[in-house]
């Protein structure tokens, strides 16, 4: 690994500073799980690293009714795995965060910097798509706020600008009747990332026959993740049984763009799209309707 500064700064206007003065040669120290690889491999070498663990706030869970919960970029995916209030109302989160590497990979990495990685395959961002979540991005001249869905640009690359941080994600409460599941497949139990990803949320009608609203995000089957809009218009306003979600679970997988490489092939990943999309649909709608068989 080659030298390099390290800073820890206790603001947000520190930061900034030093990633104007730096520009290129700057990179932003979360809990360096992806960050400390890259350098070791040394597909990365920055000439100084901003550590944002010492900004007070950063990593606080909030939740305000109508406006819903906000995520500090720097709260650690274990803390979402926990956090009471996250598994009540935001369960799909805390569903996404414990399916993340090993407890130890938990307690260190953030969500933060699960997003900015841009991975295709991270588990934090199928779930935060399907609820619709925003990023907030801030600079030395202001905030700016993005779909996290518009948030990625390709394999290993998003959309902050230079200088600026990303700083919170705003998640809007769910309407009543909704109900969610993340699911993934790996090679191996633990430890390891997607092969496929699904997040599924699904909003019934008051008389739970009808679907009002879905969304579906896919991971690890395309440059960036996405969403199955396809499918999901394909539920809206339907009457959601059996030939359904085997119909939108198709579709899902024809949307995927996945890609032949060492963990799967394009054909499996497709595959594992359509059974994952029927499995966390078929989860979703046992637990908004117990007891009624879905035919
Ligand atoms: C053994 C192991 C297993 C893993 N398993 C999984 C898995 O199953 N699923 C999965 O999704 N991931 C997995 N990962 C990847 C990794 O742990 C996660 O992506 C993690 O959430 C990254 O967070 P971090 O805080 O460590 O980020 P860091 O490594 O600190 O940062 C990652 C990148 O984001 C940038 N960054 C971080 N925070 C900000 C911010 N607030 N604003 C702007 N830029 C920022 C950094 O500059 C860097 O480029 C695994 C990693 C390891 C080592």
């Amino acid at each position: 690994m080659k030298n390099f500064e390290y800073r820890k700064v206790s603001t947000l206007e520190e930061a900034f500073h030093l990633l104007e003065m730096h520009g290129e040669g700057a990179s932003i120290l979360a809990g360096g799980t992806d960050l400390l690889v890259k350098m070791r491999h040394e597909t990365l070498d920055p000439e100084i690293l901003i550590d944002l663990k010492g900004v007070p706030g950063l990593d606080e869970i909030r939740y305000e009714a109508p406006t819903g919960l906000r995520l500090g970029a720097l709260t650690l995916i274990h803390a979402l795995e926990t956090s009471p209030l996250v598994k009540e109302k935001f369960g799909i989160v805390s569903q996404a965060a414990s399916s993340l590497g090993s407890y130890q990979t938990r307690c260190r990495a953030t969500l933060g910097g699960n997003l900015c990685n841009a991975s295709p395959a991270a588990d934090m961002v199928p779930a935060l798509i399907s609820l619709g979540a925003k990023a907030k991005l801030s600079c030395k001249s202001g905030d700016r706020f993005l779909p996290l869905e518009d948030f990625f640009s390709g394999p290993g690359r998003n959309s902050l600008r230079p200088g600026e941080i990303l700083i919170d994600i705003q998640v809007p409460d769910p309407s009543a009747l909704t109900g969610f599941h993340y699911t993934k497949h790996s090679i191996r139990k633990a430890m390891d990332l997607a092969v496929a990803g699904v997040a599924v949320v699904l909003s019934l009608d008051p008389g739970k026959d009808r679907c009002s609203d879905a969304k579906i995000a896919l991971g690890a089957v395309g440059p960036v993740p996405m969403r199955a809009l396809g499918a999901e218009n394909f539920l809206r306003g339907e009457k959601l049984g059996e030939k359904m979600i085997a119909q939108a679970a198709l579709l899902s997988s024809e949307e995927a763009q996945p890609i032949t490489d060492i963990r799967a092939s394009s054909e499996y990943r497709r595959e594992m799209i359509r059974v994952l999309t029927y499995r966390a649909l078929k989860k979703v709608l046992e637990n908004l309707r117990p007891g009624r068989t879905i035919q």
